[in-house]
């Protein structure tokens, strides 16, 4: 009987070890489940219908966005998959759960539906503006690209409020975005009973990633920290929160 048991854990270890491993491919190799790719400068862009070339155009605006991290490494080579019909993104909502999209190691997954047109990726009946949303996403591969597999979320324990509000720091820099004071005035007038942030061109945010987004803006904007001196930092998320807001009733 004992012998049985552990012949079956050894068949069924083997088996999970092998669907993992084909998981693991899959996910690293996205041609798998795609009918199309199309590679634009740095960008491998996989598609299952005709690409809309007002996607490109996106993409030089989101690496401008980029340009403004100390991550930026302009020889990385990232793949954008789209939610056009592949079964890909689907796989990465079930393994990493709904999202405007994903962002790790080299690539970037939108998940909702995407409006080239007016630039925005919806879901549930959100918005997110498509060049900040994909420049949020490109920021989490810079981070992976720098700090490492092993040191990047989510196997490193980094703080939401340093991974998140990063990505929100360097793809949020439109005219009416760029000055802390009023970030912060927006975020107290919008009240806590949402769950988002409006911005001009009626696209949002999830407020907890605004709010990560200030401190961080509040640490490289006020206090003139380097990202790297953030990541290394050990004062706590309160702590920087507490000093921002008596920075913030010492403004005009
Ligand atoms: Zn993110």
């Amino acid at each position: 009987m004992k012998r049985q048991i552990k012949k079956w854990t050894l068949r069924l270890t083997a088996t999970g070890l092998l669907l993992a491993g084909l998981l693991l491919i899959i996910v690293l190799n996205p041609i798998l489940t795609y009918a199309n790719k199309t590679t634009y400068k740095n960008y491998t862009v996989f598609h299952n219908k005709i690409l809309d070339p007002s996607l490109l155009t996106k993409l030089d605006q989101a690496t401008e966005l980029l340009k403004a991290s100390e991550f930026y490494n302009p020889k990385l080579r990232l793949d954008i998959c789209l939610n056009d019909g592949s079964k890909y993104p689907t796989l990465i909502r079930v393994l990493r759960g709904q999202a405007f999209a994903w962002g790790f190691y080299d690539k970037v997954v939108l998940q909702g539906t995407a409006n080239y047109k007016v630039n925005n990726v919806e879901l549930n009946g959100y918005k997110w503006n498509l060049t900040q949303l994909l420049a949020h996403e490109m920021t989490h591969c810079l981070q992976f690209d720098k700090l490492g597999f092993w040191k990047s979320k989510p196997i490193a324990n980094i703080p939401n409020w340093k991974w998140e509000g990063y990505a929100e720091y360097i793809s949020r820099q439109n005219a009416d975005q760029k000055d802390l004071s009023k970030n912060i005035e927006r975020l107290i007038v919008t009240g806590k009973e949402n769950w988002e942030i409006k911005f001009a061109d009626n696209s949002i945010t999830p407020r907890e990633y605004y709010d990560y987004w200030t401190l961080i803006q509040y640490c490289m904007d006020i206090k003139k920290m380097t990202y790297k001196q953030i990541l290394t930092d050990t004062t706590s998320e309160q702590i920087v929160r507490q000093e921002m807001m008596s920075w913030f009733s010492k403004q005009e």
